[in-house]
């Protein structure tokens, strides 16, 4: 059964899975199968979907809008979001085609509604911090937009602790609508952010996470213990950077580890991953990526999984991966 979580202190419930389309929507996949992943999704109580202008540089967006049309599912059954900074004419990204201005904010988001053929994004988050835009425009430009009906909810994605706090304090100067949702990278590997620096945050004012790359980029699948599989995601042309990133020999031997444990525990290694993400409350959703409906169900599966990782099972993850960043002692 899904399970439904608030956003943060907002009313909005997101399902504890969600779908995404980085590198898969148009690059891998072709409109027939993101539909049969979205239908699987769908139909397993999933209620949210993410996208971005840059994926697949706009590519991505068009595929879903197409999708969302033929599908006709009820409009409010369901939460879209989009992102924006990065732009999506990639090396022919002009000046004012990225970044976080209201220039660019405004056109970003009329550009991923009528690539989407939606009316309002439900969540629209700024992609990266833009350094060299004030925090003042970027926070009026969002609350404008809420106001204008365009968009219902809007975040941030891997922004530092202070950046958000500084949205924050900017939105309460002026009475507007501050971010209400994050979206950085979670995973077994990489937990600063989730686990240390946000910890604040989510005490004092409150904060909503869609989490990403919960495999990391499919590393905690156990797929890539033997050599890197064909047409896999470190197999394709232009993704080595993210092969180098992940395939180290530290993490390799972990993810043997930690498969041996999933199968101790009668469970697959992704299940095990993805669930492990899931038991941290301060996570509204897990955005799973897949390839294929195999990848798509077993990943579902971890709703399951979840209720069966009890704290001994907790405590031999954490024996093995040895990432829990350190805390201060008061
Ligand atoms: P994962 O870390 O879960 O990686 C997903 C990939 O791993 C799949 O596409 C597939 O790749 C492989 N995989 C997934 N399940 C299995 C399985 N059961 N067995 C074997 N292989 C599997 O998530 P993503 O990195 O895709 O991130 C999820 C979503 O998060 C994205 O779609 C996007 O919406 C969002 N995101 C946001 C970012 C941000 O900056 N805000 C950045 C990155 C992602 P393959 O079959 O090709 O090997």
């Amino acid at each position: 059964m899904m399970e439904y979580r608030k956003m943060g202190k907002t009313g909005l419930q997101l399902s504890v899975l969600s779908l995404g389309s980085w590198v898969t929507f148009h690059k891998q996949l072709d409109d027939r199968k993101a539909e049969e992943l979205m239908s699987v999704a769908y139909d397993h109580g999933v209620n949210f979907f993410d996208n971005a202008e840059v994926y697949a540089l706009g590519e991505s967006e068009k595929m879903m809008g197409r999708i969302l049309k033929r599908k006709n599912w009820d409009r409010t059954s369901y939460v879209v979001s989009s992102k924006a900074y990065f732009g999506w004419r990639g090396k022919e990204n002009k000046p004012n085609q990225t970044g976080l201005s209201r220039k660019h904010l405004v056109e970003a988001c009329h550009e991923a509604l009528q690539r989407l053929q939606l009316d309002y994004l439900d969540l629209f988050f700024c992609h990266r911090p833009d350094k060299t835009t004030p925090i003042e425009e970027t926070v009026w430009t969002m609350h404008n937009l809420i106001q204008q009906g365009k968009i219902l909810y809007w975040g941030t994605s891997e922004w530092s602790g202070v950046e958000i706090m500084e949205a924050h304090r900017v939105a309460q100067q002026y009475g507007l609508i501050g971010p209400v949702v994050e979206q950085p990278q979670y995973n077994l590997f990489e937990r600063q952010k989730m686990e240390n620096e946000y910890l604040m945050i989510f005490k004092t004012v409150g904060m909503g996470t869609t989490i990403w790359s919960p495999l990391a980029s499919g590393i905690l699948s156990g797929k890539y213990n033997d050599g890197i599989p064909e047409g896999s995601r470190f197999s394709l042309s232009g993704f080595d950077w993210l092969k180098n990133r992940w395939m180290k020999e530290d993490i390799l031997n972990k993810v043997k580890q930690l498969a041996a444990l999933a199968q101790e525990a009668g469970m697959s290694l992704p299940e095990l991953s993805i669930a492990w993400c899931m038991k941290n409350p301060h996570v509204t959703t897990v955005i799973l990526g897949a390839t294929n409906v195999t990848q798509l169900q077993q990943n579902l599966n971890a709703l399951d999984a979840a209720t069966r990782l009890d704290e001994a099972l907790m405590e031999k993850i954490e024996h093995i991966v040895q990432t829990k960043p350190a805390l201060p002692e008061y």
